[in-house]
């Protein structure tokens, strides 16, 4: 009984919902408590650990974690044009265009994508859900959530910056 009870406690909780984006598309999502998440779309399955999912939702009653995650996800394809908009911004022909040698700058342009649609996704959490930022977190683990996004707010804005200074610089 009590060997049951605990192999009960062992195994990971996992929540699960199909939906379909504002533009049509049927998504079905699968979080669960170990970090492991799975978002399946028409043809493409996409199962990936949840990085930035474990720290936004630090301190917080799994049910509420799960649910947060789980808008997360879906915020990425809901926030889809967000990145698509940006990434356009980027790769807009211009003189000291980004496609160049330049691997660094590829570098940061693809990580700077990354963190757009990381915050378009939050955003969409926040939007959705106000228990990803009401009061349910120690005073610490709010201090990592709204540390994190700001630090991702401020590698967004800077590497978006950096990105068309340059182009413009090589343009004179
Ligand atoms: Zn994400």
């Amino acid at each position: 009984m009590d060997m049951k009870e605990n192999k009960r406690e062992k195994t990971p909780q996992v929540f699960t919902f199909s939906t379909n984006t504002w533009y049509g598309l049927p998504v079905n999502i699968t979080v669960s408590s170990n970090n492991l998440h799975r978002v399946t779309v028409p043809g493409l399955a996409l199962p990936h650990p949840g990085l930035v999912n474990i720290i936004s939702r630090w301190g917080l009653p799994t049910e509420i974690r799960l649910a947060l995650t789980s808008y997360h996800e879906l915020g990425h394809l809901q926030t889809l044009p967000v990145p698509a908009l940006h990434m356009l911004l980027l790769l807009w022909p211009r003189k000291g265009h980004l496609v160049g040698p330049n691997i660094w700058r590829w570098l940061v342009a693809i990580l700077t994508h990354q963190v757009v649609w990381e915050l378009a996704a939050e955003c969409y959490v926040v939007a959705t859900d106000r228990r990803a930022v009401k009061d349910y977190r120690t005073p610490m683990a709010r201090g990592l959530y709204y540390s994190f996004w700001s630090g991702m707010a401020a590698l967004a804005v800077s590497g978006t910056l950096f990105l068309l200074k340059r182009n413009n610089d090589k343009s004179q």
